[in-house]
């Protein structure tokens, strides 16, 4: 099978655009490579033949970036710990959705992260953050990094974070050292809203020595709901184990940006050997013929669930995007930034730690587990468990609290997941 980007199924039917829905099927594939198969092969395999020592030669020179790609020229495929047909065709499918022109798929979310963090920063580099992050990167910013040489410097998501960011700036000794602004929006669990388009702003106007790259993880709401590429962002990054991969059965990340950052990023995914395997990019190319259908069945029942847990009287409080008004500071970047307000949604039970833990103990339907994104509905303690990293002093200040629950909404009936709900609430 020769993958020849030009004769790829067509993006559009005369001067009529197909939709990334329309694509999934089948982009970046065609039957006749593969016997006529109309679903892609599983290329489960570590390596590949070369035709003749010039090829191999001229694949190793593009790998190894010894020489300038020829116009049209792609890599060819090598070995599978730099390329396979599976993960190329992902890559170009995951482009659509945030009209990328680049992506490269990882062994997980954090791995994603990783590549990227070790892509762009360098000792003595300093990585603004928002805060809260999800718990893994968390750790890799503040407990790992370090130990490279590398200075991290966070501001709050929500409505202080524009000032917080740009305060932080002011500080010219950061300011020129900083290699990378890495924001996570909405933020895991609070559903705090980051402003891209702010950020990326920052890095042009604030960072005089050179134009950090901004990285946005967008695990939460893309990527459907919120395209951070079209606010600035340099970098889209997803743990692909949410709600791309959507089934809860496998782990993958990937990054999207320009043909010139994710060819870095491709360049320490080599080295690092951060790149899926072939098994796990079939998996989600089958994921996202359904994308769309499971990320609106699961924000549509959101609403629901959202709405019954708001006028709960054992419900203290609800962080939903959905139920934003116009009176609160983040609604107006919210319709600017998101398209829809997602599955996910935090609540504070009524009381503390024992009593999420009474509710936790009691669902049914509803699974206590991490992760998120999935067909299934999942509800976790924060505090204690995805979270548990960043010390209980500096948890509220995010709005991580004892009574704070977070549940992934799944496809199920939503009725018959408020009915777990209100039984499980009932035993608080
Ligand atoms: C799960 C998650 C990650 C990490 O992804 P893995 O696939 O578990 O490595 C990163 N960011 C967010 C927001 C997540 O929810």
């Amino acid at each position: 099978m020769v993958r020849k980007k030009k004769e790829y199924t067509p993006r559009d039917i005369g001067q009529h655009k197909l939709r990334p829905e329309s694509l999934m099927m089948g982009y970046g594939y065609r039957p006749e490579w593969s016997e006529g198969a109309i679903k892609c092969p599983i290329f489960q395999t570590s390596t590949f033949a070369f035709r003749s020592a010039e090829e191999g030669k001229a694949f190793f020179e593009l790998a190894y970036g010894l020489r300038e790609k020829a116009p049209g020229e792609s890599l060819g495929l090598i070995y599978s710990r730099l390329n396979n047909p599976d993960l190329e065709i992902l890559e170009d499918r995951l482009t659509l959705w945030d009209e990328a022109e680049a992506a490269a798929v990882c062994t997980s979310g954090m791995a994603a992260i990783a590549t990227v963090a070790f892509t762009f920063l360098r000792p003595g580099d300093v990585l603004l953050h928002s805060e809260p992050l999800y718990g893994g990167t968390e750790h890799l910013f503040t407990q790992v990094l370090p130990q490279f040489g590398i200075d991290v410097v966070n501001f709050p998501a929500g409505p202080a974070g524009c000032e917080a960011a740009e305060e932080a700036l002011s500080d010219k000794s950061v300011a020129d050292r900083v290699g990378m602004i890495f924001i996570e929006t909405p933020a895991n669990p609070t559903n705090d809203l980051v402003d891209i388009a702010h950020c990326a702003d920052l890095a042009k106007r604030c960072c005089s020595k050179r134009k950090p790259v901004v990285a946005v993880d967008n695990t939460f709401l893309g990527p459907l709901f919120q395209h951070p590429l079209k606010f600035g962002a340099d970098l889209a990054i997803y743990s692909a184990t949410k709600f791309i991969g959507g089934h809860s059965d496998l782990i993958a990340g990937a990054v999207l940006g320009s043909e010139e950052l994710i060819a870095k990023v491709l360049e320490t995914r080599t080295f690092l050997g951060t790149a899926s395997g072939p098994w796990t990019g079939w998996l989600i190319l089958r994921s996202l013929e359904t994308l769309k259908l499971r990320m609106t069945s699961q924000m549509k029942n959101a609403r629901y669930v959202a709405d019954f847990l708001a006028d709960h009287p054992k419900v203290d409080k609800v962080n939903y995007l959905g139920h934003l008004t116009e009176d609160d500071p983040q609604f107006e970047l919210y319709r600017r930034q998101c398209v829809a307000p997602g599955a996910m949604v935090a609540f504070e039970v009524h009381g503390g730690e024992a009593e999420a833990f009474r509710f936790l103990n009691a669902l049914k339907l509803v699974h206590l587990a991490v992760s998120l994104g999935g067909t299934e509905s999942l509800a976790e303690h924060p505090a204690t468990m995805t979270h548990s990293d960043i010390p209980a002093a500096d948890q509220p200040r995010m709005g991580i609290t004892p009574a704070l629950v977070r549940i992934s909404i799944g496809v199920e009936h939503y009725e018959d997941v408020i009915a777990d709900l209100d039984q499980a609430l009932a035993a608080v």
